[in-house]
């Protein structure tokens, strides 16, 4: 089916439960679905726990708690990663017959020499793409990446252009601990659930031509993307759980979402907190556009950090 530009979208949300929600993934919720809900579309929630070893036990439970607490409503049945490794099998398969995948021997400390990129990650010099060296037996399975550019206009941060297979090399796609990366579950998801438009928070900006590089592959759809802007503290580190940013989890929710809205440059009335949290959804359901939301925010947030 042709999706026509005028059926409502469908969003997600992704939170990876390895804590509670902190203020920067309630921007990142509330922006996808305000989105999504604004123009009678559908707002699905996923729970990314694909990396098991980083997934934290309960973390999963409270975040569905506390979105609940703050008003949020999702459509069907919440996804679990955990619970989907036979459909990122059969992706992963089809890649494989495709050949467009190869087993690679090499270790973390033998590619520590290699570039890093913008995400942190080593630019992946292609050691085993032509095959294993003599003796070796692959840990991980990496996806041949093609050459060329891929561009695409978010719908926040403008016009991005980035070449893969120069800047991040061949990804990883089945890690050496056997799981599946981030990466694929996202695309398969994403695409198997219908999944029309990615809003996030920027600091996935870097995996998105990753995962159009793998959406061709796989001959899914490219959703639109819009990346939020990033919430930080006093020093300018993104609230993460690696710098100890604050739940949200016993704020008060209807103050919080005026606070995200604000940070999302929506610019809500002046006491809207105080009327309660149907009427702070009802206003943001009304007003919500994607034009206002900036590309960065300079101010830190110091009250959520
Ligand atoms: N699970 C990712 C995170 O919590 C988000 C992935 C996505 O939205 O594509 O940062």
């Amino acid at each position: 089916m042709v999706e026509s530009a005028h059926s409502p979208p469908v969003g997600r949300f992704a939170p990876s439960p390895s804590g509670p929600l902190h203020f920067g993934s309630m921007v990142a919720a509330l922006g996808s679905c305000l989105s999504a809900r604004s123009r009678q579309g559908r707002w699905l929630l996923r729970i990314e726990d694909v990396d098991v070893p980083r997934s934290v036990p309960g973390a999963a439970e409270g975040i569905l708690r506390t979105l609940e607490a703050f008003g949020f409503a999702w459509d069907g049945d919440v996804i679990w990663q955990s619970r989907r490794t036979a459909a990122y099998r059969e992706a992963f398969a089809r890649l494989e017959a495709e050949g467009h995948l190869f087993g690679c021997a090499c270790t973390r400390k033998e590619m520590a020499d290699s570039t890093l990129t913008r995400d942190g990650t080593r630019r992946y010099p292609g050691t085993c793409r032509a095959g294993l060296p003599a003796g070796r037996e692959a840990r991980a399975w990496r996806l041949r990446v093609p050459p060329g550019r891929i561009a695409f206009v978010d719908g926040i941060q403008g016009g991005i252009d980035e070449d893969v297979s120069a800047e991040v090399g061949d990804f990883v796609l089945l890690r050496a601990d056997g799981l599946f990366a981030y990466q694929l579950a996202v695309v398969v998801d994403d695409a198997e659930t219908g999944v029309t438009e990615v809003v996030r928070g920027a600091d996935l900006l870097d995996s998105t031509a990753r995962q159009i590089v793998l959406q061709r592959m796989l001959a899914y759809p490219t959703p639109a993307y819009a990346h939020l802007p990033v919430a930080t503290n006093g020093a300018g580190e993104k609230l993460s759980k690696q710098t100890l940013a604050r739940s949200v989890e016993g704020a008060r929710p209807a103050q919080v979402l005026v606070d995200a809205l604000d940070f999302l440059g929506q610019g809500p009335p002046p006491g809207l907190a105080d009327c309660g949290l149907d009427e702070v959804w009802q206003w943001a359901l009304r007003n919500w556009s994607m034009t206002r939301v900036p590309a960065r925010r300079q101010a830190p947030c110091p009250a959520y950090a």
